[in-house]
Parts: structure tokens; sequence; C-alpha cells
């Protein structure tokens, strides 16, 4: 019975983490870093967010829409500036 009650808990947090429910984290920009914010077109978070979190504000500045962002990091390993212009907090 414990065993089976395990197991169940086991794929309940499989299933949690392929439906990308699990939120890590929320992205934050940093401006005096990022290029866009430098009037150098880039972008390439929002090209890479699938969450469609990442708005473009007047045609050039990237803003992360924090009611969408998963905390999935893939803007942050993206970004064209070492370190990144962008990271993901951890609540
Ligand atoms: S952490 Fe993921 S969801 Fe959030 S802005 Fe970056 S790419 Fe988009
Ligand atoms: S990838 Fe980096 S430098 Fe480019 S727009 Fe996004 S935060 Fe700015």
């Amino acid at each position: 019975m414990l065993k089976d009650s395990k197991l169940d808990r086991r794929n309940f947090f499989k299933e949690l983490l392929k439906k990308g429910d699990i939120i890590k984290g929320k992205a934050e920009i940093n401006t005096d870093r990022c290029l866009c914010y430098q009037k150098t077109f880039c972008q390439l978070c929002y090209n890479r967010c699938r969450n469609n979190a990442i708005k473009i504000i007047e045609g050039l500045y990237p803003k992360v829409d924090k009611s969408k962002c998963q905390g999935c990091g893939q803007c942050e390993s993206n970004c064209v500036k070492k370190p990144s212009a962008i990271k993901v907090y951890t609540f």
C-alpha cells in the first residue's frame, strides 16, 4: 500500500513537470546590460521564450510579463550578453 502511494506521488510530480506547471522562478531584465536598452537591436530572449512571456515595447525594448513567465531559463541561457542580461530569480 505504502509502495503504491509513493508511486502515485512520483507519477503526480512527473505529470506536473511534463505540463510545466511547476514554476521555478521569474525572469528579470537588467536594463543596464540588455543590448536593446543600449539602443542595439537584439530580442533573442523574446524569440526563445515559448510561453510568450516577453513583450516588445515600442518596437525595441523587451519586458517580462511575469504572469506568463514559467521560469524555464531559456531566455537566460540564450542571452547574447555574458553574463546574461536576463536572469531567472527563484522564489
Ligand atoms: S524564464 Fe522562460 S518563460 Fe520566463 S521569460 Fe524566460 S524564456 Fe520566457
Ligand atoms: S537576449 Fe539579452 S541582450 Fe538580447 S534582448 Fe534579451 S536580455 Fe537583452
